[in-house]
């Protein structure tokens, strides 16, 4: 069977197109002769099934990227665990199904690495899902994203339909969520050392014993690794998109102070919770298909910097309440 689908003059829904992500896959998709379809909140409720419906009849996107979703941090999921799970699982399944009700050829839902059972073999394969019980904190979404990638499985099996899954590992880049509440490590470190460098403090707290070990995609990757695998893969199996390396935390927070030019020492607040103390994907099944990042950690970093220093002064980076 021919795996591939071509791009070129096809119209492309992308839900959830405000977000880091799916504002990246817009960004990439410019790069392709294909018409980007995108729809406001006050256009289209994806929580409204009949609105999803007429939408999709209406407007005929040939494919689909679902990336709206319902995200936060620990916090969040542990208070909200409604919202993440039943709001991701009525948006998803109304776009999945109206997408399928209008025909769409190709559809790309995205999940994340926390699908993945809490001591998952390291680095995880796809074939780890559902292999042992999840890390509580955030077993809502987890629930809600697994049953989206089994939804599209089942498209497929019943249906003959070309619908696919990625789980991107931990992202970061241009519209991150600076806000300290709820924002995951490479923002919260960007910004606490940007206001360390501004205040000319010595020391940079960092949560836990830096020990951890985490994986990071620039989000730009992440979305070329998207377009690469709506382009280029058309398999039964859910794919990890990651760029397959991890470091320690206490290295990440020296690599963004020497980035951000922080001239600070990184001290460690063992009151603050580690999480889980690996967690990095087996990137094999996406490198074999052809795939590579094309940021650095540190290049990437650089450019996430220039952006958050250019968007703060426009006033619009996500900083949370002041
Ligand atoms: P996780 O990958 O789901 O654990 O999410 P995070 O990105 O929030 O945290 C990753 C690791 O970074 C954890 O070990 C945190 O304890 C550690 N960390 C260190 N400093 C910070 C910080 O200021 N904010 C956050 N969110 N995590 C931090």
């Amino acid at each position: 069977m021919d795996d591939t689908f071509e791009l070129r003059g096809k119209r492309v829904f992308v839900a959830g197109h405000r977000g880091m992500v799916g504002s990246a896959v817009v960004r990439r998709l410019a790069d392709e002769d294909c018409e980007v379809l995108t729809a406001s909140r006050a256009e289209l409720d994806l929580m409204d099934q009949a609105g999803v419906r007429r939408f999709m009849a209406a407007r005929r996107p040939d494919a689909v990227v679902m990336a709206a979703a319902k995200v936060g941090g620990i916090l969040a999921n542990d208070r909200f665990p409604v919202d993440f799970l039943q709001d991701n699982l009525v948006m998803q399944t109304n776009v999945i199904e109206s997408a399928f009700r209008s025909d769409v050829r190709k559809l790309l839902f995205l999940g994340s690495s926390c699908i993945y059972p809490k001591f998952a073999p390291q680095p995880i394969p796809e074939d780890a899902l559902l292999t042992g019980p999840l890390e509580p904190t955030n077993e809502w979404y987890a629930v809600a994203k697994i049953a989206g990638l089994k939804l599209c499985q089942a498209y497929r099996r019943q249906y003959g339909v070309d619908y696919i899954s990625a789980m991107p590992t931990n992202l970061y880049g241009p519209g991150d969520n600076f806000d300290l509440d709820s924002s995951h490590v490479v923002p919260a470190l960007m910004r606490k050392a940007h206001e360390a460098k501004r205040r000319g403090d010595k020391s940079l707290a960092v949560w836990g014993s830096g020990k951890p070990m985490r994986e990071f995609l620039h989000v730009d990757d992440a979305a070329d690794a998207l377009v690469w695998l709506l382009k280029n893969y058309a398999g039964d199996s859910h794919v990890n998109v990651g760029s397959g390396e991890d470091i320690t935390i206490a290295e990440l927070a020296r690599t963004v102070a020497s980035v951000v030019g922080a001239d600070v020492e990184v001290t460690f607040d063992p009151t603050k919770p580690d999480g889980t103390p690996r967690k990095l994907m087996d990137v094999s099944r996406l490198f074999a298909t052809g795939w590579r990042p094309r940021y650095t950690l540190r290049g990437g970093l650089e450019e996430t910097y220039a952006w958050f220093l250019q968007h703060i002064e426009e006033g619009d980076v996500r900083l949370g309440a002041a």
